[in-house]
């Protein structure tokens, strides 16, 4: 039947059942009344006075329950006229094309892009897209101001007006860098906190602000209840501000929203447990570029001002002369003002002393006090600081005050920001007073002389952002309204810090494999305590579940997550000790993570729950690899096959019904696996485990079987030892340069094609992709979709070198060598391993240095639409090499592309020749796309890493650097501890219908549902765990928490035990839902469309959402979980009636929920 039948037809049908509802409705009002006028006559007027009451209530209670009828009914109507409206503006847009166009044929297929489509308006004001097209870049000399200009001013511009400057004093705290956290604290951070207290109850004059909360809570727990009364004092009186209020001040380019918010949310919920504050301003001045969606995440947490420092010199001065330093900053998708949040960026090269005092370095330094004659550090421009005396004082303020009064020209405002500090700063007792006495008695010359019209003082941001937005108000100025990210961060130079993008990989991957882990543990943990309460039915928790001591490995797991999302951590560039500390703590959270799985599991999956024991010695369920050490890949353990059937369980950890390959490491060539509950046999494929490129492991095999998993579920299979030849085996075809090379197998069969058939393209298939490769290397050649969409996609490798002279390629720095990329070259050619079988078929290429899979998955639905690509990468034997997967495509995307930023959001590319190479590298968190009229080609990653497109229709990624030198930027080494390193990614063509209006496309583009759902599936892999033994085993039962999908565009971004507020390090009965409503590509649509839901309204029925789990109560709050911000209770209370909860596109949404 054609769409413009359906249509109708479906309205029609709705609108007749609401006809009836209606009537039926009516009807039933009626039959109460009539009852009630029927009833007998009461004896006694009290009970009869009471039964009509009874009644009533019963009756408002119907009318109650037929009203909320009504209303579904009325939202169903609104949605399919919605509907309906919206295919006939497709149409009207489309023309008679679209009709005849299979992925519209089903009438509407994607409501939901609508809502995400409206995000495309985009935001107002200056777009950082358009100044990269703006600025030449070339890098003159600006005097003083190295990177700017020169300012002028009169004398008189703030005789109305008053200069008012706040000096801030701050001490950089790195958790981690060139020391370990833990020496770092015993060496520095404990002194400066200690000096802290003292210096600042001396005088009630001086502040101070601190940001990170992972040393303040360690430093907490080492003081007395005096000294944290004198903290709370300082808090209280405003000396003191807690900024930013995250875990660490986190990298904004390799993290993923998860982590970030998470770190904010651990030290936000400790801010509020030990000190009762709320933090307000964030303070970011070393993150090596900056990100919206950090400020994204501090808006939702309430923050309301932030400060920004490691921007691109051409940007800051562009600013800077725009008076743009202050702003407005919005998301790219948002076209109201909801997002904005008022942004302050430093205007000089650095956070230190020599460059926030004014644009004069040599300057600014004098007024260091920390460098005073006779001290470690000096001034480097050979004019040192002198005390103020008397004698000077007059000369010393002046020359102090033309630097606060150029600065002050840069922005809108007469209100000055001044920061007073340097990495680990205010150590020592005597530099507390160096530093204050001297200022004080500037700031007291000041204000002596009202001529000189200025007044300094010190200062928190919470000082100065309300001085700030008072002026603001009294002169009705605005601040403009800026959109876009600040990368590819330069601080000097062609010095792109593009390298950290990649910089230890190894870690960057293990970063995603513990956030995965910890995503998973924390929604089967909040679960097993909601259906224990439930079980118990008196809210308590079993007794023999270590609830407690599991909450305690979750705390440290969350803790080790968000101490790795530090701008030294997650970005490589820590000394290698520190990588090894971080490692480990990774690794252990790993381990201590598995654990809280594997018991909260074990109960969830017992049929007899009287029967669960808990022994740490003895885990009843344990997982199906191990992690051998902090540097080690995951290995699969393999399981014993016997007649008697092994229990395998699968939880899938997304909120998405699924089509999955399970796979696992069995020691026999023939097995068989059953869904326990259902005894349904699962399609099944056994794959040789090779121990080498061309040698098969004679004693273990891989088991592979396809399954479809239900949401969040926990399903049981039996595997066993199947007779002889009756699991399918895959079959290989090795390669090698034409000639046969040997291969060592006796369980499958392998064929050896020589000569001329040897150099013939491969070609592998599954029902929605053909892909054909080359019979020399392997390497993808082309891909067909089953539309018929053809598309090039030549998968290459090379090797970018190092400058010959001058700076180098380091932690941070990438400095490609002058003559570019080399293609990869082997002295041999590589062995080829073809393998095909039901479950699965894929081309393996290794190389020396590499090993690359391409997989096709023979999977039904659209979870066998993509690609899947993995690299194990071993570069240890290079010196000053880093090694890049490109691929080479006819997609026609100019100079466009887009990469992700932290996962949360789609940011445009442009790729300008006006910039030198390194500079055109982007983060890439997750995904990445080209896409032209017809095709959109993404790349989905599973880790972090640097991405380009250098020319059109190109994409690559850097797989890992070895680099033997320092980039001067401190760290004081090389990057050489390189590892065996693996990655993975999925590589998805779209065919793409009417959404390009220009090449490369609109500056606000989203993944496409297929690529959210795939890159879902790619982030949060299957968990598989096995029984311990094959011994007698209590019977177990799947469990299956919710009955169906989540709406597609709605991820279940965490369900995170909080923290008891009475007993501390207890979990509590409250959780934190978080929610994220993704923006969705509409340009092309999945077929089949996946088995989900779809709303086009913001309102989604919260009981619907995660049925039959209840809520007992559910408060919308902030995203940190603040009590401040949690929705007053009266409107949660109506919300209750309504269990409507607005979840409004791109945006997460934060709840209080009790579990029911
Ligand atoms: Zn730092």
């Amino acid at each position: 039947m054609k769409r413009s039948r359906v249509l109708p037809l479906l309205v029609g049908g709705v609108f007749c059942v609401a006809v009836v509802s209606f009537y039926r409705m009516l009807e039933m009002m009626q039959g109460a009344e009539l009852q009630h006028s029927g009833a007998p006559p009461a004896g006694h007027l009290d009970e009869s006075v009471f039964q009509d009451l009874s009644r009533l209530q019963l009756k408002i209670d119907r009318l109650e329950h037929l009203l909320t009828e009504n209303n579904r009914l009325v939202a169903t109507l609104r949605n399919s006229l919605l509907q309906h409206k919206a295919s006939w503006e497709t149409r009207g847009r489309g023309g008679s094309n679209s009709s005849a166009d299979p992925a519209h044929n089903q009438g509407d297929p994607l409501p939901g892009c609508r809502l995400a489509d409206e995000m495309k308006g985009g935001a107002e004001g200056v777009k950082l897209l358009d100044v990269y097209d703006l600025l030449p870049f070339d890098n003159p000399d600006g005097g003083a101001w190295k990177q700017g200009f020169e300012i002028r001013y009169q004398g008189n511009e703030w005789n109305e007006q008053p200069l008012e400057v706040f000096v801030v004093p701050h001490s950089h705290n790195d958790p981690g860098w060139l020391k370990t956290f833990d020496l770092y604290y015993e060496d520095q951070t404990r002194h400066i906190l200690n000096n802290m207290v003292l210096k600042l109850s001396d005088d009630s004059r001086r502040k101070m602000i601190w940001a990170e909360v992972s040393y303040f809570s360690k430093w907490w727990n080492d003081i007395d209840e005096q000294k944290r009364a004198l903290v709370k004092r300082l808090l209280e009186a405003g000396q003191l501000e807690l900024v930013t209020g995250g875990w660490v001040m986190a990298d904004e380019a390799n993290s993923h929203y998860f982590a970030l918010l998470d770190q904010l949310i651990e030290g936000h919920q400790w801010i509020q447990r030990h000190l009762g504050v709320k933090p307000s301003s964030g303070w970011a001045i070393d993150p090596f570029g900056h990100s919206p969606s950090m400020t994204y995440l501090l808006k939702g947490a309430g923050l309301q001002n932030m400060v920004i420092q490691r921007v691109h010199y051409a940007i800051k001065k562009h600013f800077a002369r725009q008076q743009t330093l202050e702003f407005l900053w919005r998301q790219n998708w948002d076209s109201s003002s909801r997002s904005d949040i008022t942004c302050h960026m430093m205007p000089f090269y650095s956070y230190d002393v020599p460059h926030t005092c004014g644009p004069n370095p040599s300057v600014c330094c004098q007024f260091d006090f920390h460098r005073l004659p006779g001290g470690r550090v000096f001034c480097p421009w050979r004019i040192s600081p002198q005390p103020i005396t008397k004698e000077n004082v007059e000369e010393r303020a002046l020359l102090l005050l033309d630097q606060y009064r150029q600065k002050s020209r840069l922005f809108r405002t007469s209100v000055l920001l001044v920061p007073l500090g340097d990495d680990f700063r205010f150590v020592d007792s005597s530099e507390w007073d160096a530093q204050f006495s001297n200022y004080q008695k500037l700031f007291d010359y000041f204000e002596q002389h009202l001529e000189l019209h200025v007044k300094a003082r010190f200062g928190t941001l919470a000082d100065y952002f309300a001085a700030q937005q008072r002026q603001l108000r009294s002169t009705g100025a605005n601040l403009p309204t800026v959109s876009g990210d600040f990368f590819t961060y330069a601080d000097r130079d062609d010095h792109y810090w593009s390298g950290y993008y990649t910089s230890r990989p190894f870690y960057k991957r293990l970063d995603r494999t513990l956030e995965a882990t910890l995503r998973a543990t924390e929604i089967l943990f909040s679960l097993t305590l909601a259906e224990m309460r439930r079980f118990r039915g008196d809210g308590r928790l079993v007794d023999d579940f270590p609830a407690k001591e599991h909450f305690g490995r979750l705390t440290v797991g969350r803790r080790s997550l968000g101490l790795f999302q530090h701008h030294d951590a997650v970005t490589g560039t820590a000394r290698d000790p520190v990588v090894i500390d971080y490692g480990t703590r990774l690794f252990h959270s790993i381990l201590n993570l598995r654990q809280v799985m594997q018991s909260s599991a074990h109960w969830l999956l017992l049929l007899d729950k009287n029967r669960y024991h808990h022994d740490d010695s003895k885990p009843f369920l344990l997982m199906d690899d191990v992690i051998a050490a902090h540097d080690a890949l995951p290995q699969k353990m393999p399981l014993r096959l016997s007649d008697e059937p092994r229990s395998l369980i699968v939880f899938n950890p997304t909120e998405q019904r699924r089509s999955s390959v399970v796979n696992l490491v069995v020691d026999s060539p023939d097995a068989r696996v059953i869904e326990a509950e259902s005894g349904r046999p699962m399609v099944a494929q056994i794959s040789a485990v090779w121990v080498e490129p061309s040698r098969a492991s004679p004693e273990t095999f891989q088991l592979s079987f396809i399954t479809e998993l239900p949401p969040l579920a926990l399903i049981v299979y039996h595997v066993t030892r199947a007779p002889t030849g009756s699991t399918p085996r895959a079959r290989y075809v090795f390669l090698r340069g034409g000639e046969a090379p040997t291969v060592q197998t006796k369980h499958f069969s392998v064929s050896r094609p020589q000569g001329p058939e040897a150099n013939a393209p491969l070609s592998l298939s599954n029902k929605h992709i053909q892909i054909w490769s080359s019979g020399h290397t392997g390497l993808l050649q082309k891909l067909r979709l089953q539309s018929g969409l053809v598309r090039q996609v030549q998968v290459q490798f090379l090797w970018y070198g190092t400058r010959t002279r001058g700076d180098k390629s380091g932690a941070y720095l990438f400095l490609p060598g002058e003559d570019g990329p080399q293609l990869y070259s082997s002295s041999e050619p590589p062995l080829v391993r073809v393998t095909s079988g039901p479950v699965f078929s894929d081309i393996t290429s290794c190389f020396r240095h590499f090993k690359h899979t391409v997989r096709l998955y023979h999977l039904d639905g659209h979870a066998g639409r993509s690609l899947e690509i993995s690299n194990t990468v071993d570069i240890r034997s290079e010196v000053n090499h880093e090694l890049v997967m490109r691929l080479v495509t006819d997609v026609s995307s100019g100079n466009r592309f887009y990469s992700d930023l932290n996962s949360f959001q789609m940011q445009q590319r442009r790729t300008l020749s006006k910039l030198p190479l390194q500079a055109n590298f982007y983060p890439m968190t997750s995904a990445s796309f080209l896409q032209d009229d017809t095709s959109r080609l993404t790349l989905l990653s599973a880790q972090s890493q640097a991405v380009a497109s250098l020319r059109t229709g190109e994409l690559e990624v850097v797989l890992d650097r070895r680099l033997q030198q320092d980039d001067n930027r401190g760290l004081g080494q090389g990057v050489t501890d390189n590892k065996l390193t693996a990655s993975l990614y999925n590589l998805l063509l779209e065919d793409r219908k009417g959404g390009a209006q220009e090449v490369g496309g609109a500056a606000v583009e989203h993944l496409s549902l297929l690529a959210h759902l795939a890159s879902l599936s790619l982030s949060h892999p299957l968990i598989n765990m096995v029984a311990h033994s094959a011994g007698l085993l209590p019977k177990l039962r799947p469990f299956q928490p919710v009955s169906s999908s989540l709406p597609c565009d709605v991820h279940l971004l965490n369900l995170r035990t909080l923290e008891d507020e009475q007993e501390a390090g207890s979990p509590s009965q409250e959780v934190a839902l978080l929610l994220h409503r993704k923006g969705f590509d509409c340009s092309s649509a999945p077929e089949p469309l996946p088995q989900c839901t779809w709303s086009v309204h913001e309102e989604v029925d919260s009981a619907d959402l995660l049925a039959p789990i209840r809520f007992r109560s559910l408060r919308r709050s902030g995203l940190t979980l603040l009590r401040g911000d949690d929705e007053d209770l009266e409107s949660a209370r109506q919300q209750q009636q309504r269990r409507i909860i607005s979840l409004r596109p791109m945006e997460i949404s934060a709840f209080r929920a009790e579990l029911d």
